[in-house]
């Protein structure tokens, strides 16, 4: 079989995936993947912003390292954290100045910075409360224009296989494809893995629907080391709706700027937890404190309350939040509204080092799918953006390092055609609940160790069973190989403790 042959093929049209290719060299030849609209992702929804130290004034490496250290319980990669923070401000600047992302400026046209959870200081660069869709849409639109980029959507990479130092890729696209689907084979001397998150694997998430873990499940078939997958965070405050999946967050700068959290009695309860940081503690801790004050007051009601601020301050700098809680039912200039903690980021992931590489020479994670280890076990609030910001750069600046000469158009390689009678409905959906049982926010090991074992029946029959390769049987795949992960990872840990 023809493998069309790329340099290097890029999965994921996020924040990581496009500013890795606008960062790689431009006589490369480069395949970018999307397996559905581009903008459909997790980085279009960031909301908070991206965390830097602009201010040298009034802020400094050494407290943004120390937050993040905090927050991350010290379970950090200390040296990548020190990447991350010192290399970090040139892209946001870069990003305002090369590539035309509008940041919130002060009258002197410096950036605004706003705070969130968990940050000492000022020092969170935002456009509105739509800092992620501003950011995603300006580096498409750059990418776009690239002679040497070849950008895709509607195409999902299914199996990733390597022979002799290049890597082989089954991608399948669909829609707008007469049959409906076609298989479509590429193969490269490096790949990237930029495949977002994991949130699709619980009941409720703030995540995108691409978020299944493809890429953390292929990278592991292909033998790469996985790390952390139990690092989980679930978010203190989405909008409580349990009638939708996908949770509508809130973001943490509302309580950066002064927002209560409050009980079913609608009084604030942080302080006797967190008598300092209060509502402005770490993610982790303040979404833990919400489950003790559920159990104390015997009810899951949780309530966020900014109406004592100045109304146009609040739709000033929250404009799209705003509107979507009014959409609710709720006017937040006035009244508080219902907030529940979800599924929200994952700090674990593929393991790289400090360049973005994996143990498997050629390829690279970035983004929300790799581990760097500079969350920890709990990521510090808008430090994931900066992350794929600067891991993207260093894999591109690797990857432009160790080019190879191979100038083939296209490379044979034996990978069978996929055949087989279709997945079976209501997988994932089991998957789900038992992981929603299981794990959220601090695990049940009575559930995790039954979840376990169903995990691993399901696993079992998805990969042994010969079903088709469509795009659900890749994403049920994916939701059953982290599960498995995650699961495996719970139990491990609590043996040890
Ligand atoms: C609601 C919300 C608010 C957030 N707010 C903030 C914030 O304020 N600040 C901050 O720092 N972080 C924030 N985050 C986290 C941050 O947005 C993400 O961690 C980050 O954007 C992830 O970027 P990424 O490029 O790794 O993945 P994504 O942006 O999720 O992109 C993943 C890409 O991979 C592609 N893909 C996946 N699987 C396949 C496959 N099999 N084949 C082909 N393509 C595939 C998808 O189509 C998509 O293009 C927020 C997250 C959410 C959900």
């Amino acid at each position: 079989m023809k493998f069309q042959r790329y340099d290097v093929i890029i999965v994921g049209t996020g924040i990581s995936g496009i500013y890795t290719a606008l960062n790689l060299a431009p006589d490369l030849r480069i395949l970018m993947l999307s397996k559905r609209e581009l903008t459909l992702c997790n980085s279009a929804l960031a909301q908070g912003g991206v965390a830097a130290v602009m201010d040298k004034e009034n802020d400094s490496y050494e407290l943004h390292i120390k937050d993040t250290l905090i927050a991350g319980h010290y379970k950090n990669n200390l040296d990548n954290v020190k990447i991350l923070v010192e290399q970090g401000p040139t892209d946001v600047m870069k990003l305002k100045d090369k590539y035309g992302v509008e940041f919130d400026l002060k009258q002197d046209g410096s950036i605004e910075l706003t705070r969130e959870g968990g940050h000492s200081r000022r020092r969170i660069a935002h456009h509105k409360d739509t800092t992620g869709f501003e950011i995603e849409t300006n580096l498409i639109k750059q990418v776009q224009e690239l002679k040497n980029v070849t950008v895709v959507n509607n195409s999902v990479l299914c199996r990733l296989e390597k022979q002799d130092g290049i890597f082989f890729a089954d991608v399948l696209a669909h829609n707008d494809i007469p049959n409906g689907q076609e298989h479509q084979y590429y193969c490269a001397d490096a790949v990237v893995l930029a495949t977002g998150g994991i949130g699709r694997v619980y009941d409720f998430t703030t995540n995108s629907a691409i978020a299944t873990g493809d890429g953390i499940q292929l990278a592991y078939n292909l033998g790469a080391e996985i790390k952390n997958l139990s690092y989980v965070q679930f978010h203190p405050t989405a909008f409580a709706d349990k009638k939708n999946r996908e949770c509508f967050l809130i973001s943490e700068a509302v309580r950066g700027e002064g927002a209560y959290l409050l009980n079913c009695h609608k009084e604030r309860f942080m302080q006797k937890y967190e008598p300092e940081r209060k509502e402005l503690a770490p993610r982790d801790v303040v979404s833990q404190c919400m489950m003790k004050e559920q159990e104390l007051t015997g009810s899951d009601e949780f309530w966020l309350d900014i109406s004592h601020k100045d109304p146009e301050f609040v739709k000033g700098h929250f404009p799209m939040i705003y509107n979507k809680v009014l959409e609710k039912g709720y006017d937040m200039t006035k009244e508080p509204f219902p907030v529940y903690p979800c599924q929200h980021y994952l700090m674990g992931g593929i393991n790289v080092d400090g360049k973005g590489a994996t143990n498997i020479p050629g390829l690279y994670a970035a983004g929300e799918c790799s581990h760097t280890g500079v969350h920890g076990q709990n990521r510090l609030a808008s430090n994931s953006l900066l992350e794929a910001l600067v891991f993207s750069r260093l894999i591109a600046e690797d990857i432009n390092k160790n080019r190879t000469n191979d100038k083939r158009d296209t490379v044979e390689y034996p990978m069978t055609s996929p055949e087989g009678a279709p997945l079976p409905k209501g997988i994932r959906t089991e998957v789900r609940h038992i992981m929603q049982k299981a794990y959220f926010i601090t695990p049940n090991y009575e559930e995790a160790e039954k979840g376990l074992a169903r995990i691993k029946e399901l696993k079992h029959q998805v990969e042994t069973s010969g079903y088709a390769i469509t795009a659900d049987f890749v994403e049920t795949k994916s939701l059953v190989t982290v599960a498995y992960i995650i699961l495996s990872e719970v139990i491990e840990r609590k043996d040890k403790e």
